[in-house]
């Protein structure tokens, strides 16, 4: 408690102590305060921290009650002004993560687990969990020119394999395997904000500005701000408290189901995945009575060929159970997806093999 000058919210009350189920898991959400131009008053705003690795990042703009609240400061632990900075690498080749920190050193590795694409250890990037947010309503200080140059957030989904939890399936047609499908219970995923994607007042080019902060005011700091904050640091910070040049992230464990089809026919493979990617959420959705907030999806390249997977995971944390059933053999679950899937593409029977001509367009483009 603070002062107690704020409204009293119930909502966010429940949510900060996990009554609400959406927020069962508090690692699942991020705070945001947001105070008023002369600081006498203040509200929290809590987000799924999903959507927060976007909103809620330094330097961005939450509109509320009419006002605009500039992104500016971070509550960080800190010992001794050093931060607790984590080590992430993202494999270029197939978009495995690797973390390395106090509890788990990947240093050490030579080559990708999951692609044996070998690591460059100096692409590394120091990187910081996603942390408190604190913001000030009012005109921004620093020029607002800069800000509206901002086109946005470079955020990748990252999904880090445990080989050894991994259950494996096989579709096989005419014995022949035709796809494959992967299972994980409380798999990895990991969500990294990169940086601001600014374009360039000389070149006009898109450039990626990852964060830079001092964590003896707790200031996030533009690049050019950053060569100059210890001269002007209201907290008297020295070098030792500046932060330059990494990357925020969330992690979170969440079941997950990996698809794996070949490209048939001679399709652009981005077009391709998608649109089967896109055809696999509704299916899903449709064969458990889902809303699109509780399951997402992405893709990953497949090394070594014109392929890509296709990643699904449930947003809530922990296992809702659905993405487990689908999979339960002894269930009808996965026979009722496939169906539905069939249904989405407008296939109107099997055998003989019938689709609903021109259902597509009148369907989906309009
Ligand atoms: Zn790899
Ligand atoms: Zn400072
Ligand atoms: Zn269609």
């Amino acid at each position: 408690m603070r002062n107690g000058k704020q409204p009293y919210d119930t909502f966010s009350f429940l949510r900060n102590y996990g009554f609400l189920p959406n927020y069962a898991f508090p690692s699942d959400t991020t705070l945001l305060t947001m105070f008023n131009q002369d600081k006498s008053k203040y509200y929290d705003n809590w987000r799924s921290s999903v959507i927060a690795i976007r909103e809620f990042a330094p330097h961005n703009q939450v509109y509320f009650l009419g006002n605009k609240y500039n992104i500016n400061r971070a509550m960080v632990k800190s010992e001794g002004g050093e931060l607790n900075i984590d080590n992430i690498y993202i494999c270029e080749n197939c978009n495995e993560i690797l973390i390395d920190s106090a509890s788990s050193n990947s240093t050490s590795l030579i080559k990708c687990p999951n692609c044996d694409a070998e690591i460059k250890l100096s692409s590394f990037k120091s990187s910081l969990r996603f942390p408190q947010m604190f913001s000030t309503s009012g005109p921004r200080i620093t020029c607002d020119e800069e800000n509206r140059q901002i086109k946005g957030y470079e955020i990748t989904i990252n999904y880090k394999h445990k080989k050894s939890k991994i259950v494996n399936y096989e579709i096989i047609c005419d014995q022949n395997q035709i796809a494959r499908i992967s299972y994980e219970h409380n798999g990895n995923i990991y969500m990294v904000n990169k940086g601001s994607r600014i374009k360039s007042k000389t070149t006009n080019e898109i450039e990626l500005h990852s964060f830079n902060f001092c964590s003896a005011c707790g200031q996030w700091l533009r690049d050019n701000e950053a060569t100059t904050h210890i001269e002007v640091c209201p907290k008297g910070g020295s070098e030792r408290h500046l932060q330059k040049d990494f990357w925020l992230f969330i992690d979170g464990n969440h079941d997950v189901v990996v698809f794996d089809f070949p490209l048939i026919g001679d399709f652009d493979p981005t077009s391709y995945y998608t649109t089967l990617k896109e055809a696999i959420i509704q299916s899903i959705m449709l064969t458990y009575n889902l809303e699109e907030s509780e399951i997402s999806s992405f893709l990953n390249p497949v090394p070594g060929k014109n392929e890509q997977s296709i990643v699904i995971f449930e947003t809530e944390e922990g296992g809702t159970g659905v993405l487990k059933s689908l999979l339960n053999t002894s269930l009808d679950r996965f026979d009722k997806f496939i169906e539905n899937l069939f249904r989405i593409l407008h296939v109107k029977s099997l055998e003989p093999y019938e689709e609903t001509m021109d259902a597509c367009i009148t369907a989906c483009y309009n």
